[in-house]
């Protein structure tokens, strides 16, 4: 009888000849022995305590789809048993760390048949080297906190617009921040425990504790060793300070999410994505804000018109701007407030100093989290930040059976590329997609700020100076939620296209709803539309996001890298 056996933990399929209801040994490719039983000329089960995985289908389906045609080493009712492989492991992957990389992956890989374990730290709203928490970053100390606090502050902007349309607010409205930081922890708790039952549910073992690797293949959790084919290391990054004096008297985003007062005056150092979404969020709670920034605009990486018109948006919402300034020192005076010195950054000018100032946020970067978990030691090589470095399949560059993703490895820092990470190592390893890997093409990136920038693809400046032949269009507008209420406040889209073949090469947005519109421009840049077919796309009207199909005539146009029609930025 012919048996066919499709492992689906792997994917993989083989045929082999067994004699019914006999025993037999499949080797299969990844050099396991497996002992099975055939109980009919359509099944076969893995003897307990002989097969290293739980479920072995028979499927003519995936004979077709699998690649591999295993050496049959015995059949017969009377088979001699095979000896044990020569390595045993515990698990088949080994994540460390539970934010949304490991929990990707470990679940997506369990998924796929794989024996998989997580670790991950205690539950802290502040990392450190023993507190973390499932979810993660994102869940506890990113997106999703910093989302909501955005939320809290968005009420008073649509408390004044909605005055413009008739509502009367009586007195002053009264913010409750206490009640705000309550209700957020609740629900970041019960975010956190979601993705610990999620984790339980994919039968993903989870161990709380601080791992550790010990050698290539064995991982240390509260003393005990385990042992596993793969180690994952998806350990995310913390924020680091700037090593100016006083700097003890800062805090870092992830203290600034957990205040319990909120603050009278905050200075913001650092103007990244965070530093300036901290800005606004404070600012529309009705903190005063100060912003102190090397450079002469905020958000270094994003598109230069797009950084010059969301700073003037900064302005006219009340943030006070300090660029080309730098911090040299931070003091705190008898009565706990604090005051920073600022010096000119590369440019004429005298040091001043911001007095009574509540709260100092240092957002001047984040690390990877490679220390101290046995990494160097084993051989696992980083970059020069302290990055793992791995190669496009997420593997280390210098030990086969490290992988890493997310925020340890310096790509792209963001939730849902780790998870794409994630899916992409799990379809790699256990889906039998050998050739999987992550793909950064087309990934949209949002300032959660006010207003909201957005942008997927090429900046103007990166366009021009890798395809040469540049069109850009850009328009600015008054949303109509705004017309009646608060004043000055604008919109900006902006298409930068390929001159040569007409291809968009990115899409730019700066507005209160920018992140809920790239997401579908996103998705027609993978798809590689063009400024025709955009054209061509019938508006949604009354709305923002119609700009984007309705910009008929170029604001600047560069050929050759140059700059023939409009003005320079
Ligand atoms: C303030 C802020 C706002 C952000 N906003 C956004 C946003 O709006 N959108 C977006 O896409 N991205 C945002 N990000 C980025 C996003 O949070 C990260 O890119 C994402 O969380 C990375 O996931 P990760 O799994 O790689 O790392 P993490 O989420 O940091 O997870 C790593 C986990 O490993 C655990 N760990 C570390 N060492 C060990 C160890 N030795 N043993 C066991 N466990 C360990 C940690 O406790 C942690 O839970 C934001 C980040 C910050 C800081």
């Amino acid at each position: 009888m012919h048996v066919s056996i499709a492992c689906m933990h792997y994917r993989s399929a083989e045929t082999v000849k067994v004699a019914s209801h006999g025993f037999l040994t499949a080797k299969c490719w990844w050099g396991n022995g497996l002992l099975f039983k055939a109980t009919s000329a359509s099944r076969a089960v893995p003897i307990p305590g002989r097969a290293m995985y739980k479920t072995v289908l028979c499927s003519s389906t995936a004979i077709r789809k699998g690649l591999h045609t295993p050496e049959v080493t015995h059949k017969g009712p009377k088979a001699k048993r095979q000896k044990p492989p020569q390595h045993q492991y515990d698990f088949d992957l080994f994540t460390i760390g539970g934010g949304s990389a490991g929990v990707r992956a470990a679940r997506y890989s369990a998924g796929m048949g794989a024996k998989v374990a997580l670790c991950e730290l205690p539950r802290d709203f502040i990392s450190s080297e023993d507190k973390g928490g499932t979810g993660g970053t994102c869940v506890l100390r990113g997106c999703v906190p910093k989302k909501l606090m955005a939320i809290a502050g968005l009420f008073s902007e649509d408390m004044q617009d909605a005055q413009g349309f008739g509502w009367k607010l009586h007195g002053k409205p009264e913010f409750d921040f206490h009640a705000l930081q309550q209700n957020k922890r609740r629900e970041l708790e019960r975010l956190s425990d979601t993705y610990k039952n999620n984790l339980e549910k994919a039968e993903v073992q989870f161990i709380e504790g601080r791992g550790k690797l010990i050698d290539q293949n064995t991982v240390e959790v509260n003393g005990s060793q385990y042992k596993a084919k793969h180690i994952l290391v998806a350990t995310g990054s913390f924020a680091s300070k700037i090593p100016i004096e006083g700097a003890e008297h800062a805090i870092t985003s992830d203290e600034i999410l957990n205040l319990d007062v909120l603050p009278e005056k905050l200075v913001v150092v650092g103007a990244g994505y965070i530093g300036c979404e901290q800005a606004c969020i404070f600012n529309n709670l009705g903190t005063e804000v100060h912003f102190i920034v090397r450079q002469d605009l905020p958000l270094a990486g994003f598109d230069k018109e797009a950084r010059q018109f969301v700073l003037e948006q900064y302005e006219r919402a009340g943030i006070h701007f300090h660029g080309c300034s730098s911090p040299s020192k931070i003091s705190k005076g008898a009565n706990g407030k604090l005051t920073i010195t600022v010096e000119p950054y590369k440019r004429e000018g005298d040091p001043f100093d911001i007095k009574g100032v509540d709260e100092v946020l240092l957002a001047t970067g984040r690390k990877s989290r490679t220390k101290g978990i046995g990494l160097e030691e084993i051989g696992v090589e980083l970059d020069d930040k302290g990055a793992l470095k791995v190669d496009d399949r997420s593997r280390s560059v210098s030990v086969d059976s490290i992988w890493g993703i997310g925020d340890v490895t310096s790509r792209v820092p963001l939730t849902p590329v780790a998870r794409m990470e994630g899916t992409q190592l799990a379809l790699h390893l256990f889906g039998g997609r050998s050739e999987a890997k992550p793909d950064y093409k087309a990934v949209p990136s949002v300032v959660f700020s006010s207003p909201q920038l957005a942008y997927v693809g090429m900046d103007e400046a990166g366009a021009v100076e890798e395809v040469k032949d540049v069109d850009v269009y850009s328009s600015t507008s008054t949303p109509m939620k705004n017309s009646l209420g608060r004043d000055g406040v604008k919109e900006l889209v902006k298409v930068v296209v390929s001159a040569k073949d007409d291809k968009v090469l990115g899409f730019h947005m700066v507005g209160s709803e920018a992140s809920e519109i790239m997401q579908g421009f996103a998705a027609a840049l993978y798809c590689g539309i063009t400024k025709t077919q955009l054209d061509a796309t019938v508006g949604i009207h009354p709305s923002s996001a119609e700009e984007f199909v309705t910009l008929a005539k170029p604001t600047r146009q560069y050929r050759g890298g140059e700059l023939t029609e409009g003005d320079a930025l």
